[in-house]
C-alpha cells in the first residue's frame, strides 16, 4: 500500500488491509481451535492444513513458521487453546499477547497483527488489540534508563476491506492503553520513583497535553492535618522526610458542553506509595511488593486520562488520589491513638498496617459532601485495602455496593462491563453487620479503624468503615468500594491497571 494512503492513529500504530503489505516483516495470527472451522484467507488456510500435520503442538505454544503468504513471510501462530462456556474473553486477550511476544522474540520489528471477530465475545476484537499492547509495555524506570522495545510500527489487520467499526475498535484501544500506561507506570514505580511529589510531577506532565482536566494539588502540612486529619495521622512518620511528604491531588475532568452532562464519577483512590505496616510492622518478608499500595491511586489517574483521550460528553469526573506513605519511625501513629476525622468521628487506631481506610476516609467525605451538589453523582473508592479480598476472589475485584447502589444494581452491571473487556469482578455484599462491627469499643468513641477480634468479613467490613466514617451512611448517594488487593498485579508481574477498562466500559467513555 502506498504511503499516502496509510491512515495513522497514533505514532507507529496502523490500520492494514493487505496481509501481505511489504511495510511489515512478519503477521501474528491467533489460532483458534480446530473444531471452530474460523475461516482464514485461503492460501494460509491450507499453508496451516499442511503444519498441523507436522506439528500438533501448534494448538498449544506460540510458534513462527516460514510462510510465503504473509508479510516478511514469518507467521506466528499463537493458539487460543481449548475455549469451553467457562472461558471469558481474557482466552484470546491472553493469545495476542503471547503471539505478540513471540513476534518480538523472533525479532521483528513491524508486526502485522490479524484481529478478527472470531469468537462471541462482544468486544473480543477490542480485548485482542490490548492484549497485543500490553505485551509492549515497558516499566517506566526501565523506559527511563534506556530504549524501549523500538517498534518502527505495528499494523492491525480486520478484514481486506478498511471500516469504520474497526477504526473506532483501534482508536478506543489505543486510547485505552494510554491511560493504562499511566495506571501501570504510577503503580510500578518504585517506592522513591513513585513518592508522593514524584506522582505529581508525573501526573503534570501527563495532563499538560489535556485542557479538559483539571490539577489541584494539596501539599499544605496544616492544610492536610486540618482537612485530612487521618491521612496526616497515617503519613506521621514519613512527614519529617521532605521527599515522603503526602499530597492529596484532585483532578477533574469537565465536559466541553456542560449541557449535556448527565451523571458525575466520584473517585478516591488509596495511594499508599510504601506500606511498611507503620508501627506494625510486616514482617517475614510480608513487606515486598508494597510499594504496588498505591494502584487504587493509580486507576483513578488512569480514568481521568481515558477521559481527556476520548472527551465523553455525558460526565462530569471527580478523582481524587490520597498518596501517602505508611512509614515506621519515632514519630509514627500507634495503636490506641484517639484520631477526629474530618466528618467529626473519633477513630481508633487498632491497627497501623489497616491504613488504607484512614488515608481515604477524609477525602470519601469531602467528595460525600460535595456530591450532595453535583448532577447524578456515583462515588467509588479503589484499593489494595485487605489481604482478605484477595483470599476470598484470588485475581479478581471485589465490587462492594453501598445500599443507593445497591437498589440500581451497580454492583453487577459494573461485573458485566468487566465480563466483556477482561476485567473480571465478584459482587460482594455489605451487610449490617459489616457496618456495625466497625462501632467503637471504648466508651466514648465512634468508630474503630479495624476491630482486631474479627474473623472473617474483613473486606466487606473494611466497605462498612468507610460507609461510616465518611457519613455516607445516612446518605441516599450511590457508592460502589472496589477492592482490588487481589486483581491490581503483584510482582513480577506488571500492575494490571484493572479497573480502567471497565469502569470505561460501564460509564461509556468509549467512542
Ligand atoms: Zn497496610
Amino acid at each position: 500500500m502506498a504511503p499516502a494512503q496509510e491512515y495513522k492513529l497514533y505514532e507507529n500504530i496502523f490500520i492494514e488491509t493487505n496481509l501481505q503489505s511489504a511495510d511489515y516483516d512478519g503477521v501474528v495470527l491467533i489460532l483458534y481451535p480446530e473444531e471452530m472451522n474460523v475461516a482464514l484467507p485461503r492460501d494460509i488456510g491450507s499453508y496451516i492444513d499442511k503444519i498441523n500435520k507436522l506439528d500438533k503442538n501448534i494448538h498449544k505454544v506460540p510458534t513462527v513458521w516460514n510462510c510465503d503468504y504473509v508479510a516478511g513471510q514469518r507467521l506466528v501462530l499463537s493458539p487460543t487453546g481449548k475455549i469451553t462456556p467457562y472461558h471469558d474473553v481474557k482466552v484470546v486477550k491472553e493469545a495476542a499477547k503471547k503471539g505478540m511476544t513471540r513476534a518480538m522474540e523472533a525479532g521483528m520489528k513491524r508486526p502485522l497483527i490479524v484481529i478478527k471477530h472470531v469468537v462471541d465475545y462482544s468486544d473480543g476484537q477490542l480485548v485482542s488489540i490490548l492484549g497485543t499492547l500490553e505485551a509492549l509495555y515497558v516499566p517506566l524506570q526501565m523506559r527511563e534508563r534506556q530504549d524501549s522495545k523500538n517498534f518502527i510500527r505495528i499494523g492491525f489487520h480486520a478484514e481486506e476491506k478498511r471500516t469504520e467499526a474497526f477504526e473506532r475498535i483501534v482508536r478506543n484501544a489505543i486510547a485505552l492503553e494510554r491511560s493504562r500506561i499511566v495506571t501501570r507506570d504510577i503503580a510500578g514505580g518504585d517506592p522513591e520513583r513513585m513518592s508522593p511529589i514524584k506522582i505529581v510531577e508525573y501526573l503534570k506532565s501527563s495532563f499538560d497535553e489535556n485542557t479538559n482536566v483539571t490539577i489541584k494539588v494539596i501539599d499544605d502540612e496544616e492544610e492536610l492535618a486540618e482537612n485530612y486529619p487521618l491521612l496526616a495521622a497515617v503519613n506521621r512518620a514519613a512527614t519529617r522526610v521532605e521527599r515522603h511528604r503526602a499530597r492529596i491531588v484532585e483532578l477533574e475532568y469537565n465536559s466541553s458542553d456542560p449541557n449535556r452532562v448527565t451523571e458525575t464519577v466520584m473517585l478516591v483512590g488509596k495511594g499508599v506509595t510504601y506500606d511498611t505496616g507503620g508501627a506494625d510492622i510486616k514482617i517475614q518478608g510480608k513487606m515486598a511488593g508494597m510499594s504496588r499500595d498505591k494502584c487504587g491511586a493509580a486507576a483513578v489517574a488512569g480514568f481521568l486520562k481515558a477521559c481527556a483521550i476520548l472527551k465523553p460528553p455525558h460526565l462530569k469526573v471527580v478523582g481524587v488520589l490520597c498518596l501517602c506513605r505508611n512509614s515506621c519511625g519515632a514519630d509514627s501513629y500507634v495503636s490506641d491513638e484517639l484520631l477526629v476525622s474530618k466528618s467529626g468521628k473519633t477513630v481508633r487506631v487498632t491497627n497501623t498496617d489497616a491504613e488504607g481506610r484512614l488515608a481515604m476516609a477524609d477525602a470519601l467525605y469531602h467528595v460525600t459532601e460535595k456530591a450532595g451538589s453535583v448532577l447524578n453523582p456515583h462515588i467509588y473508592t479503589i484499593a489494595t485495602l485487605t489481604g482478605h479480598a484477595a483470599a476470598c476472589y484470588g485475581s479478581y475485584t471485589a465490587a462492594m455496593d453501598n445500599h443507593s447502589a445497591r437498589a440500581t444494581n451497580h454492583g453487577s452491571r459494573l461485573q458485566l462491563s468487566g465480563a466483556s473487556v477482561g476485567e473480571g469482578f465478584d459482587v460482594s455484599t455489605v451487610r449490617s453487620e459489616d457496618l456495625a462491627v466497625n462501632v467503637g469499643k471504648c466508651m466514648g468513641d465512634d468508630l474503630v479503624q479495624y476491630d482486631t477480634s474479627a474473623k472473617c468479613r474483613n473486606h466487606q467490613l473494611a466497605a462498612g468503615f468507610l460507609i461510616k466514617v465518611s457519613g455516607l451512611e445516612e446518605k441516599n448517594i450511590k457508592y460502589t468500594h472496589l477492592d482490588i488487593a487481589g486483581s491490581a498485579g503483584m510482582p513480577p508481574d506488571e500492575p494490571t491497571a484493572v479497573p480502567v477498562l471497565s469502569l470505561c466500559h460501564l460509564h461509556k467513555v468509549l467512542l
